[in-house]
């Protein structure tokens, strides 16, 4: 990022043109709750229009290869907070709700992208779900965020709260700013409204938005706008499913309209992803030709839509087929920012920038990890190739270039593969800690 003199410079201010100097670029991330890899237009969905996101994919880049760093969803936004595998901090698990709870969260430690952001000055704001602890200290205004709309657990029902008394996770009031308030519209609608109008209060600034609505996550709550858009699925689970990520899109759409009516579009990084894989038989999402759902660290747990658009930065429609993982938005955003990361600590995330550029000679990944429960299931992805075990099965690997339903186990036949993935795994795991605290129930049940 050239500085005011030296864009002065290269612009020709001094011969006398006048020109604005360039302004550090805003940032967006879009998060959805349990959304399923087919369920895009730009991954073929049919049966529910997602013109928004679609429009997204095609101005921007999408990753045919997009993974989180977790199956399910705290720890994935603890991945994606801090740029860092999150079992480096126990991090392994869905922190119960708890305000009196202040281990469950985001290790006071580590440093978040808002933080940095913050400090570099930018204005910070989370509309929609936190999820990374319940504690006063672990609040998202204490991590970075210097506003806040939304809510500190892991769902939250979409019409109403419990304003007296001691609520349970999914009726707590909707905070604005610390401070409890009714909710007055349907959620979904509540966060693009407060997204919007984040985007016009900070036009002049840059700014950090993080959009993470809880939506189509359940429970199935619906209103009719959105419903008579799918009279025409039979399937009930699946028709409020469609009905939630639509209103979803409408959201993602009012976002970018705004951007474009305040001329922002080419100063924007705007990330858009999946929390983990879709739930298929909890809310009706679909994740072919991957296997499995949320919960598992087969593909069908952890592949997920993903999206990378900047106008004028990053090429228009580009197809990306390296694999990259929701690790890599906090390098790639302080890289856009041109803020230092925090020293003091190993990122694990990769600074997608120069690779998307073009200017890089390697994928941004060597190999990617997962693990949870602390080692019951783990996974290993390099290059083709993804050596994965499952809580309730052995070792098998799948060659996903030519495989990508994992359906043909290779363990048998190349046995040195398997062996060195295995060794690789192991090696990255001896840097892990054990988790820090437990989900409340079976994890892939919930959040
Ligand atoms: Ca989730």
């Amino acid at each position: 990022m050239l500085n005011r003199r030296q864009f002065l410079a290269s612009s020709g201010a001094a011969t006398g043109l006048i020109a604005a100097p360039p302004r550090r670029p805003n940032i967006i991330v879009i998060l959805t709750d349990d959304q399923g890899y087919a369920d895009v237009g730009f991954h073929g969905c049919r049966d529910i229009p997602t013109p928004h996101l679609d429009s997204l994919a095609h101005s921007g880049v999408r990753f045919t290869n997009g993974y989180v760093s977790h199956a399910f969803c705290s720890p994935t936004r603890a991945g994606l907070m801090t740029g860092r595998y999150q079992q480096r901090y126990g991090h392994e698990n869905n922190p119960i709700y708890n305000p009196r709870d202040e281990v469950a969260g985001l290790p006071l430690e580590e440093v978040t992208l808002p933080q940095v952001l913050s400090q570099a000055g930018y204005a910070t704001g989370l509309v929609g779900k936190w999820h990374l602890g319940a504690a006063p200290p672990l609040h998202p205004l204490r991590r970075g965020f210097r506003e806040m709309y939304g809510f500190l657990g892991g769902g939250h029902d979409y019409f109403k709260t419990q304003m007296e008394g001691e609520a349970r996770e999914y009726l707590i009031p909707i905070q604005r700013d610390g401070r409890p308030e009714p909710l007055t519209d349907y959620l979904t609608d509540a966060l693009s409204r407060e997204a919007v109008a984040f985007i016009r209060r900070h036009r002049a600034d840059p700014f950090f938005l993080y959009l993470t609505y809880n939506a189509p996550h359940t429970p199935q709550q619906v209103t009719e706008k959105y419903l008579s858009r799918f009279t025409g699925i039979q399937d009930e689970r699946r028709r409020n499913y469609a009905a939630m990520l639509s209103a979803v899109d409408d959201g993602v759409g009012q976002v970018l309209a705004t951007l474009r009516e305040l001329e922002l579009d080419s100063e924007t990084l705007v990330f858009y992803l999946s929390d983990n894989g879709g739930p298929t038989a909890v809310n009706g999402s679909r994740n072919d030709p991957l296997r499995g759902a949320k919960g598992a660290p087969f593909e069908g747990g952890i592949h997920v839509p993903f999206v990378a658009r900047w106008p004028g930065r990053l090429p228009k429609g580009k197809v990306s087929h390296d694999p990259v993982i929701s690790l890599d938005i906090f390098p790639t955003s302080v890289a856009a920012a041109g803020v230092k990361p925090p020293t003091g600590r190993r990122l694990d995330g990769v600074n997608l920038l120069p690779h998307l550029a073009g200017k890089a000679g390697a994928p941004p990944h060597g190999r990617l990890y997962w693990r949870q429960g602390g080692g019951t299931a783990f996974a290993i992805r390099e290059g083709r190739y993804k050596l994965v075990k499952p809580a309730d099965g052995a070792v098998q690997v799948y060659d996903l270039e030519a495989d990508i339903g994992e359906s043909r186990d290779l363990a048998a036949e190349r046995p040195e593969l398997r062996d060195r993935m295995l060794q690789a795994w192991e090696a990255w795991d001896r840097e892990l800690i054990p988790p820090r605290f437990e989900s409340p129930r079976p994890a892939p049940k919930k959040g």
